[in-house]
């Protein structure tokens, strides 16, 4: 095994250590008092640096923090910030997350240590989710998408005084959006101030980024404003030694093999909690129950293990036990996306497993597929992950892939997001907020020309943006003002007009949840039968609508989402989201009625948004392969829509997954013609493209 040192110097009071894990943290109110949450915060690395922050903020109009998972900028920073004045006279500070689920940890974070209820002086934003009072709320977090959104009402921003960008490092496309209106925002209000904040070192290139150009620079230096310089302050960390060990062999299965080391490790090592990086929500939960099974049927020495699931879309409650210590005795083995590599951190991990990949989001402009795809993840997210183990006390971390992998073929940093996404969203919301010239925007990091050149044919088709590349009026605009993926804003703008907006609002709610089934092993048949009760012939939109028909009827009762397998958490979360799109929908002028149980309408407004994504049944297919219109691709009908094995000859989809084949997700019946009819400009248009080709 190699020895590495992923975080700074070697601090070796253990002790301080012990007393830090077992100090207060969750639910700590009830048992410590504040003192001992105070004593926390003092202790984290970032304290030292409290005076030194709030100077350069002061004097700086962009200062950039760099520092170790773990070392307090997000919890800090912001309190800091209050603490200094910079809250006062109606003005607040914003600290964005790309993930939701970390807006939600790290704001009730914030409130415990501020000892004050969640949503009054601290708050949160999330989509679909607010969680501030006005007037009250002073430190808020919130997603940069949201931050994004807010400025399609307020393009400059002015109600802050501070916006921090937090987890900078993940280059989320979010971000670099923000970054990029943060940037112009700043030349119009000098007095805003900006904390760019993350993880690993890339403090150079985003200092570049938000260096201004020499004749502004003189011009505000005349003027005393702050300096326009970007500071940089590098927070140094507490990290103890992790131990690095490398499979001998590259592994099979990852998820198997997580759950073997796992159980190793609770045999042989001493106490301190597992940490295992998974790629999302499926293999997770494999890896769950395989662990709960072995448990359970090994016995005594498996007794010990606490195991929790970790990953974005998880119930409430589910996700305070993650951050809630683990009794005496026993160890807590948290499986999670990579959520936990630098968003969240969690006390007492002592032991790493590290799978070596994550799910990432690919597109290919040629086809226009984007996709989430389990994919390598590189050496400085592995780094990442191994100094989650050192936080405590020193730590190991077991790779579940060999040294010779890792040194010679694993990527040395991932590619910035914006250049692996779809562009159709970033481009609605720049055109929304009045910058026409997309390609020559001032990027971090500049999208392809390609991906900006499908995203502006697409929304051409879908009639979004006129035949100047600008927004059309209503549509358009209207499909900005939704905080969905276009393609399902459309689809609910269609809807208006056709006379369906109850059932699609139903539909686009479930489709913004992640799964509304309960599955896992042992329970499939069970659940494939209950499916089977609500299933349409017409596909996976229509089941949705008659899965919330029977919930509705119900009294919305949790006894029939268990008769039914239905999850009854994402059903309260899709009446939560109904509830929101209704209200937006007023707002712009839609129409809310039902059509009763025309299902053709439904399926024109489906349709109507989701054209670019019909597919053909290959005609000598015996394995059920389709093709897409768009671009012949290879898809397959995935087992958990009511359409695997039914094999209708023309579908759209609502999404692909990609394991080892690509996967559509959430599949309608259609009839060609339809195509014709809605997008005539759209078919015509690829057919000429396969004449070039
Ligand atoms: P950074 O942003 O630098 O990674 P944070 O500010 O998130 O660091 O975390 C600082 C400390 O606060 C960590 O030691 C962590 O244990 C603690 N902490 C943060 N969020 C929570 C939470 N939701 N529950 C318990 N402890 C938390
Ligand atoms: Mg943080």
């Amino acid at each position: 095994p190699g020895t590495e040192r992923p975080q700074g110097r070697v601090v070796d009071d253990e002790e301080g250590g012990l007393l830090f894990l077992f100090g207060s943290h969750h639910s700590s109110s009830a048992r410590h008092g504040y003192a001992s949450i105070e004593k926390q915060r003092q202790r984290l690395p970032v304290s030292k640096y409290r005076t030194a922050i709030l100077y350069l903020v002061e004097t700086h109009a962009t200062t950039i923090i760099v520092g170790e998972t773990g070392s307090g900028k997000t919890t800090q920073i912001p309190q800091y910030l209050k603490e200094a004045g910079w809250a006062t006279g109606g003005r607040l500070i914003a600290c964005t997350q790309p993930r939701r689920l970390a807006v939600q940890a790290v704001a009730s974070r914030v409130a415990e240590e501020m000892g004050v209820k969640l949503g009054e002086e601290v708050g949160y934003t999330i989509r679909f989710e607010d969680v501030t009072k006005p007037d009250v709320t002073v430190l808020k977090f919130l997603t940069d998408g949201v931050l994004l959104r807010e400025m399609m009402d307020d393009p400059l921003l002015t109600k802050y005084s501070v916006i921090m960008v937090d987890e900078a490092h993940e280059r989320s496309i979010s971000t670099d959006i923000l970054l990029g209106l943060l940037k112009k925002i700043q030349r119009r209000r000098p007095e805003l101030r900006l904390i760019i904040s993350s993880a690993t070192i890339e403090a150079k290139s985003m200092s570049d980024f938000f260096r201004m150009r020499k004749k502004r620079r003189e011009i505000e230096n005349k003027d005393h404003g702050p300096q326009v310089e970007p500071a940089i302050l590098s927070v140094e960390g507490r990290g103890f030694n992790v131990q690095i060990n490398y499979a001998e062999e590259p592994v099979q299965d990852y998820v198997q093999a997580a759950v073997s080391t796992t159980l190793l490790i609770h045999e042989r090592e001493p106490a301190g909690d597992v940490l295992v990086f998974l790629t999302g929500q499926d293999d997770i939960d494999a890896a769950v129950q395989l662990l709960t099974d072995q448990v359970q049927t090994t016995g005594k020495h498996s007794s010990g293990l606490i195991v929790l699931p970790l990953y974005s879309g998880l119930p409430r409650a589910d996700q305070e036990l993650v951050f809630s210590q683990a009794p005496r005795g026993k160890r807590k083995v948290v499986i999670s996306t990579n959520i936990a590599e630098t968003s969240l951190t969690l006390e007492g991990i002592v032991y790493v497993v590290d799978s070596g990949f994550s799910k990432q989001r690919f597109y290919n402009p040629i086809s226009d597929i984007e996709n989430l795809v389990v994919a390598p993840i590189s050496r400085a997210s592995a780094r990442q992950r191994a100094g989650r183990a050192g936080r405590v006390r020193p730590g190991k971390c077991y790779r579940l892939y060999t040294e010779e992998y890792f040194l010679n073929h694993m990527p040395n940093a991932g590619i910035p997001e914006i250049q692996r996404s779809n562009m159709v969203s970033c481009v609605i919301q720049l055109k929304a907020l009045g910058i026409d010239n997309i390609l020559g925007f001032d990027w971090p990091a500049s999208p392809s020309a390609e991906a900006m050149i499908r995203a502006l044919e697409v929304l051409y088709s879908l009639g979004i943006l006129d035949d100047d590349a600008k927004l059309t009026s209503p549509t358009g605009f209207q499909v900005a003002e939704i905080p969905l993926d276009p393609m399902v804003s459309k689809m609910i703008i269609a809807s208006s007009q056709l006379g369906c907006s109850e059932e699609i609002i139903t539909i686009a709610a479930v489709l913004s949840v992640q799964s509304i089934w309960i599955s896992g092993r042992g329970i499939q048949k069970e659940s494939d039968e209950a499916k089977l009760r609500f299933a349409a012939a017409e596909g996976d939109h229509v089941t949705f609508l008659n899965v919330y028909k029977g919930f509705h009827q119900s009294g919305k009762s949790s006894q029939w989402c268990h008769k039914n397998y239905v999850n009854y958490h994402a059903m309260r979360k899709v009446l939560e989201v109904r509830e929101q799109l209704k209200r937006i929908a007023k707002r712009i002028g839609l129409v809310l009625k039902s059509c009763e149980s025309d299902m053709q309408l439904v399926r024109k407004a489906v349709i109507a948004g989701f054209f670019a994504n019909a597919c053909h049944l290959e005609a000598y297919s015996h394995d059920g392969m389709y093709k897409t219109l768009r671009g012949s691709q290879e898809v397959y009908i995935h087992p958990s829509s009511v359409l695997f094995r039914v094999n209708p000859k023309w579908v759209i989809y609502h999404s692909l997954v990609s394991t080892d084949r690509q996967y559509m997700r959430n599949v309608l019946t259609i009839d060609p013609s339809c195509l014709l009819d809605v997008a005539p400009h759209f078919y015509k248009l690829q057919q000429s493209n396969h004449l070039l080709f």
